[in-house]
């Protein structure tokens, strides 16, 4: 009998030594807040300062997301990350490839890009965010060019150019990557060009930006500083930040993971977009019903990353798939609710009781939900025999 009673101290002691081991990241999993109710937020990326076609589109879409509703008649929630100006490559071609001006946004010929989203947000579907002033370190891309006749051409081209034919390195504005791997921006002149940019996004839309996402999700600490001074309050992040892109071209450097809820240095409360919808490469609405699904279970919201890029390649598929996976996910997960990324983190910052379980059980189920993407975690609690009694407390609860 004592034999056993070792055994099975011995085991407890095992258990808890795993757990001890993995504290930092299962405390952060139980603190992250658990919603009630699964949340969708369609997140849009690249639209603002570019091809006037998106004027239309734009239009197409809100009377989509119009048709869409949730239980309590809410349509469907859709952000447009905004770019605020795009290379004037008449001028830039005038100049010999030489200096840089850009079309802003404000530009009479975008008036009908403008009116679009002005539109589309009064009737309560689109919500803007800062993306950028444009999608690339200007000075970085003037630096490419003189080495890269692609990018020469680009920026010379007479029509308002398509970010998204860039090389992706050259996307990232948060950083210089006109040679690889990239090197970082002094904080003077990010700040500066934040302060800008917030400026100009605020003589746009009527208020300074308040919800920021990265391009291409490369950005550091000082840049998170200047969005606060700007009065940003939100960022979104793919749950880790990149900060550079290393000698491959690919985003590198992670100096910091987060959960959504948790803060910046800055104080601004992270989302995690972690989900992905992109109907011109293959992703259909089984896709975004399972990642909503995956994540109500978790307990927490299912912000779908899209980009403009879909919609102006194929325009009707893409249409018709993202009209069919609002439809499905309303099936899969019939309670689902549609809220914009302010109001979330809004309701995770102060735990609002109608958003943010404060229940025993429905907390531990979502927890238990969370462990699998600890890395490691998973492979030790099986090789414990851990995995055991954590499923059994996930199942009862
Ligand atoms: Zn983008």
């Amino acid at each position: 009998m004592s034999f056993v009673a070792a055994g099975l101290a011995m085991l407890l002691l095992l258990w808890l030594a795993t757990l001890l081991a993995f504290a930092v990241p299962l405390v952060a999993r139980w603190r992250e807040p658990v919603l009630k109710c699964p949340v969708l937020i369609i997140e849009s990326d690249d639209w603002g300062a570019g091809p006037l076609r998106q004027a239309d589109l734009l239009g197409r879409l809100a009377a989509l997301l119009q048709r869409i509703r949730d239980r309590t008649g809410r349509p469907a929630a859709m952000t447009l990350g905004v770019v605020l100006a795009v290379p004037d490559g008449a001028r830039i071609a005038a100049s010999g490839c030489s200096a840089y001006h850009e079309l802003s946004l404000a530009d009479g010929r975008f008036e009908g890009v403008r009116a679009a989203m002005q539109a589309g947000m009064q009737a309560g579907v689109f919500a803007p965010q800062l993306h950028g002033q444009c999608h690339y370190w200007p000075p970085a891309l003037m630096a490419a060019a003189r080495g890269d006749a692609g990018v020469r051409a680009w920026l010379g081209a007479a029509e308002p150019a398509m970010t998204e034919e860039l090389p992706s390195p050259l996307q990232s504005r948060w950083i210089d990557a006109s040679r690889l791997p990239s090197r970082a921006l002094d904080a003077a002149t990010i700040g500066q060009a934040v302060a800008a940019e917030a400026a100009a996004y605020g003589s746009l839309f009527g208020a300074p930006p308040r919800v920021a996402v990265a391009t291409t999700f490369v950005w550091n600490e000082v840049v998170e500083r200047a969005w606060a001074e700007a009065g940003v309050e939100v960022v979104v992040t793919p749950g880790r930040r990149a900060t550079c892109r290393n000698a491959a071209g690919q985003p590198d450097g992670i100096d910091a993971t987060m959960l959504s809820g948790s803060r910046s240095g800055a104080g601004q409360t992270y989302l995690v977009r972690d989900a992905y919808f992109e109907p011109s490469l293959g992703h259909g609405a089984q896709r975004l019903a399972d990642s909503l699904t995956a994540r109500t279970r978790q307990g927490r919201a299912c912000l779908a990353e899209t980009h403009r890029f879909n919609f102006l390649r194929a325009e009707a598929a893409s249409l018709a798939a993202l009209e069919a996976a609002l439809q499905g996910a309303l099936t899969a997960c019939p309670g689902l609710r549609f809220l914009f990324p302010l109001e979330l983190a809004h309701a995770l910052r102060t735990r609002d009781p109608a958003w943010v379980e404060t229940r025993l059980r429905p907390r531990l189920a979502a927890w238990c939900a969370r462990l699998d993407e600890i890395p490691r975690f998973a492979r030790a609690a099986r090789l414990t025999g851990l995995a055991l009694p954590l499923g059994w407390l996930g199942r009862a609860a």
